[in-house]
């Protein structure tokens, strides 16, 4: 038996190595993949051939879910993800939360109904993020019409976060199998774009964080996810005001910021640069820190430096950037890229101001709001730093 139990444990590492360096190795082509999609869609007049590069784009898409859903599991499994708690406003949450589903809400004609909440958890804030981001896509995906609601509320026993819908349902007799992985319910042979790994990874970080997860659900009616967070996780409220001091940022762009950019992979590199250039973004770019350091003399006021972070074995994208910073005497806005936004969101004991992290392989629209979004932060890029936290997406 002990050979047995410790052969079992030696191919349940090997499988999550695999799984982890499979991820990984298969990010850098994917996001080559999805830059050059979106830049020829943007190229290209016939309507037939957008057709088809629409089509090709919404299997890059559910090929990126699959892959980050992959990693994210293997990286549970493997045990290595160690939360750590900092004070999270649930307001905050529910702000990018709504900023990243409201498009979804709308295309799908539901209501996305997201109540005011004044708590302040002490919890690790990416993990918290996975869970509700996990949630919410899942009750966006089984709704077909009427609404969509989040809510966050202290009661006796601590905090109740529920997310709740007037969807499909769920079987009562699949109800008990819906948090294994690879587990989908067959809605008439409809898989609805899932994997079957979503509510795995929601059981799997509430567990981590030591919240309970119940589901009710009624076929036809809808479902109620609930989420029970321990009384010790509630910080008083006090610090919920932080919302207001985050600065306005305007919904559209005026002016196309200049880019610096800074990738080591040329597939990446070449795609990234076409991308943003049909984006109308001047883009000067960088295989490797010796180049970039050459680039960089060239800096000029109002220029965005985007950077991949496992730029080569001593230096980050990051660090280069903080270290450009101290040089030019501000805060260069700055946007940061990672196939592994976890490990580097752990990494990171401040917040660093005018700076965005997105995962790879990154989503074209995200980038681009980013790239708007700083190009537009208010204050005087030459001198005063524009103080926002690092926002991680
Ligand atoms: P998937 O990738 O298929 O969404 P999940 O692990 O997130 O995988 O969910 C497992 C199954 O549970 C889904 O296939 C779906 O049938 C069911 N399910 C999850 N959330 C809901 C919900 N809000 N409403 C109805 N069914 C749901």
């Amino acid at each position: 038996m002990v050979a047995a139990r410790k052969e079992a444990e030696r191919a349940n590492r090997a499988k999550s190595r695999f799984l982890s360096t499979a991820s990984h190795d298969l990010r850098q082509p994917l996001q080559t993949i999805r830059l050059l999609n979106a830049a020829i869609l943007k190229i290209v007049p016939d309507a037939h051939v957008r057709e088809l590069l629409q089509q090709e784009s919404l299997a890059i898409e559910s090929m990126t879910r699959l892959l980050n859903a992959l990693l994210d599991i293997s990286r549970l499994e493997s045990g290595v993800i160690e939360p750590s708690s900092v004070a999270v406003s649930v307001a905050e949450i529910f702000q990018e939360l709504r900023a990243e589903f409201a498009s979804v809400a709308a295309a799908r004609g539901l209501e996305l109904q997201i109540e005011p909440s004044t708590i302040v958890l002490s919890t690790d804030r990416t993990l918290f993020c996975q869970v509700l981001q996990n949630l919410l896509g899942n009750a966006l995906k089984y709704t077909d019409r009427g609404w969509v609601r989040l809510s966050c509320v202290s009661d006796a026993d601590g905090v109740s976060l529920v997310v709740e819908d007037s969807g499909i349902g769920i079987p009562p007799d699949k109800l008990e199998r819906i948090f294994d992985e690879y587990y989908q319910v067959d809605t008439h042979g409809e898989k609805r774009m899932g994997v079957g790994l979503g509510l795995a990874i929601v059981k799997e970080v509430s567990r981590l964080l030591g919240f309970s997860v119940r589901i009710l659900s009624t076929l036809g009616v809808g479902t109620r996810v609930l989420l029970k967070i321990p009384g010790r996780c509630r910080i008083a409220a006090a610090f919920s005001t932080i919302d207001s001091a985050l600065p306005q940022v305007p919904a559209a762009a005026t002016r196309r910021a200049r880019v610096i950019l800074v990738e080591d992979n040329q597939g990446v590199r070449v795609a990234t640069e076409l991308f943003l250039k049909l984006e109308g973004h001047e883009t000067l770019s960088a295989g490797s820190l010796a180049e970039a350091e050459q680039l960089l003399e060239r800096l000029q006021p109002g220029d965005i430096v985007i950077a991949d972070y496992h730029l080569d074995g001593q230096n980050t994208g990051l660090d280069m950037l903080l270290r450009l910073r101290e040089r030019v005497g501000y805060d260069v806005p700055g946007i940061v890229l990672s196939g592994d936004l976890p490990s580097v969101v752990r990494s990171i004991s401040a917040p660093v101001p005018a700076c965005r992290f997105l995962s790879k392989p990154v989503d074209t629209t995200g980038l681009i709001d980013a790239i708007d979004q700083l190009g537009n932060a208010p204050g005087d890029r030459r001198g005063v730093a524009w103080r926002h936290p690092g926002t991680f997406v």
